[in-house]
């Protein structure tokens, strides 16, 4: 789906600036916001850094991006992938994992020791590797 029509479908309006951060998060997928700040001025020199930080802000507030702490730079990285997911790390490598199959073995596993999966808002597995993802 296009940058527009997700913006549009968030209900947020859009805008040239909003259509360059949405863009610039579905070719980074992974970011800080460092990261994404370079990525938008690269190509769009008059934005400034607090209207890509408010853009980003909106953006996780109405589900069009997640967020995911590195566990190792403790950094937080804005995330294109909005629905449950896992994720793998090495260094600065981040990459989705999908595996149903784990969070349902984590799902059932907690509800034998009591936590009902009414309570469980989100399950998101951390898995540091050891050689490169890419
Ligand atoms: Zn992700």
């Amino acid at each position: 789906m296009e940058a527009i029509d997700k913006i549009r479908e968030a209900g947020l309006k859009l805008t040239p600036q909003r259509k360059a951060v949405y863009e610039a998060m579905m070719e980074l997928r992974h970011a800080p916001i460092e990261a994404i700040i370079s990525c938008v001025q690269s190509k769009d020199k008059e934005i400034t850094l607090s209207t890509v930080y408010r853009i980003l802000d909106s953006f996780y507030k109405a589900g069009l991006l997640s967020q995911v702490y590195h566990p190792q730079t403790n950094k937080c990285y804005y995330d294109i992938t909005v629905h449950s997911h896992h994720h793998l790390f090495y260094g600065q490598q981040i990459v989705d994992y999908e595996d149903p199959e784990l969070t349902q073995l984590i799902r059932q596993h907690l509800e034998k020791k009591n936590l009902v999966s009414a309570d469980i808002e989100k399950i998101q597995v951390q898995i540091t590797v050891n050689k490169s993802l890419i």
